[in-house]
């Protein structure tokens, strides 16, 4: 070949390749066009019948038991009367708290880490984030003595007020102030961690254990069978055990939710600049506005025990107004710039309360073989990675000892 022949063919290659590329590209490209794969998520398996351990409930407690479970190894099923995600559980807030400083409760305080970075992997892999990292501001009583956890400072009124200029603080106020607090999404976190561990949840109401004495194993409503039954049904547990768990033991508390916006462009209430706020002084819990939903504020005591089958779920349902009126005044008194904020959500949600106040984690008297998990006021969905990785501890090894603040007897006496 000349050199005028080789230099047309030189200049003649990058349109002949580009028309090639698209060729190829037409040839791929479908009409009409498909979505596009999820990122990582394999498919969960279909379910067996028979299990080494059916998880009962899908709340947090119960998905991330099934997710440490088929971690070790063991075939799960996961089963919820609700189905997951549903509109009734606990687990179905908007968003929750991951507070490190616990009230100052070493026992808790110590799960926080080992949960932290579980959700932070979660959210790591999901589409939308599960974790938000936020500060958690906790404004102690004049009567609370205890000392700040590791990576909590103490910080007295006037340093709070230069902090978080939002706030108000009293000059001789203290708070606690954790920089490694968080927002979780509440029943997307759910979803997700069931995902992750491609476990198909079912449909199933489960009755109390019914076991095969002769092949030593549990019999499902299906049929099948399971070695080993946890039953992470929160409230419910009450329903599934009356003899042990008694409402006085293990109750179905109320509390009301409300989200206040605020305005347009407005970003001092989110985080970095707004944290989670635990307000000790004066009873309530606050979360910053994460993804518009605006800033939710709650009493830290319930109002009433509800039966969590058939309560309304609406807030001030039947107190006439009282529940925002005094979400109101609070705010009116901490955070004055969200005084007449409107309210955009609202609702009146359940927590499982045990009469300690502690997490239930224990076996069934009379069956080895079978776990009851719930409780844990106001706290076990941001501590259920590490719960359930202490359940499924447990289903491993039968032998390993209870927590005894989380034992049965402390209950049942
Ligand atoms: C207002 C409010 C604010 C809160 N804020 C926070 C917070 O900021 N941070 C935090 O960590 N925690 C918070 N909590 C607490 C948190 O919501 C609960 O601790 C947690 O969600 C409990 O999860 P769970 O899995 O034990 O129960 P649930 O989520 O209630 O799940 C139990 C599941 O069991 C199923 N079930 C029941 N009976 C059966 C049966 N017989 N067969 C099959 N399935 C059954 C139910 O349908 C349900 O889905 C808050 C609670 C309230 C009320």
């Amino acid at each position: 070949m000349d050199r005028r022949r080789l230099l047309a063919a030189l200049a003649a290659a990058p349109a002949a390749l580009a028309l090639g590329a698209a060729k190829k590209k037409e040839a791929k490209r479908k009409d009409p066009p498909e979505p596009r794969a999820s990122r990582r998520r394999k498919g969960a398996k279909a379910p067996e019948r028979h299990v080494d351990v059916a998880v009962i409930g899908a709340g947090a407690l119960g998905a991330w038991a099934a997710w440490h479970l088929v971690r070790q190894g063991l075939s799960v099923r996961l089963f919820d009367a609700y189905g997951a995600g549903n509109g009734r559980a606990a687990s179905n807030l908007a968003s929750m708290m991951l507070d490190p400083v616990q009230g100052g409760d070493a026992l808790y305080a110590g799960l926080v880490e080992e949960s932290a970075k579980a959700w932070q992997r979660l959210s790591d892999t999901a589409s939308l984030p599960i974790l938000t990292a936020c500060e958690a501001v906790t404004a102690l009583a004049a009567t609370d003595a205890f000392a700040p956890p590791r990576d909590a400072d103490r910080l007295g009124g006037d340093r709070l007020r230069a902090r978080y200029t939002q706030i108000a603080w009293r000059p001789e106020e203290a708070a606690l102030v954790a920089e490694k607090g968080a927002m979780l999404a509440g029943r997307r976190g759910v979803l997700e961690t069931i995902l992750d561990a491609q476990v198909a949840p079912e449909d199933v109401v489960m009755p109390a254990p019914l076991r095969d004495k002769r092949r030593d194993l549990y019999t499902l409503p299906d049929g099948g069978t399971a070695k080993s039954l946890v039953y992470a049904c929160g409230a419910w547990l009450t329903e599934l055990f009356p003899q042990t768990l008694t409402p006085q033991r293990l109750s179905a508390v109320r509390q009301q939710i409300f989200h206040f916006g605020p305005g347009q462009g407005d970003t001092q209430f989110r985080p970095p600049a707004m944290p989670a706020l635990v307000d000790r002084a004066y009873g309530f819990n606050l979360l910053p506005d994460v993804e518009g939903v605006g800033v939710r504020v709650w009493k830290s005591a319930p109002d009433a025990t509800v039966d969590p089958d058939s309560f309304d779920r609406r807030a001030d349902a039947d107190s006439g107004g009282r529940a925002l009126a005094d979400a109101r005044q609070w705010l009116a008194g901490r955070l004055p710039r969200l005084a007449d904020a409107p309210v955009v959500a609202s609702a009146a949600a359940h927590d499982c309360r045990t009469a300690t106040g502690d997490l239930l984690l224990d076996r069934l008297p009379d069956h080895p073989r079978v776990w009851v998990v719930g409780g844990g006021a106001g706290r076990a969905f941001a501590l259920a990675p590490a719960i359930g990785a202490r359940v499924a501890a447990h289903v491993e090894d039968a032998s390993r000892p209870v927590e005894p603040r989380w034992a049965l007897a402390r209950l049942t006496g």
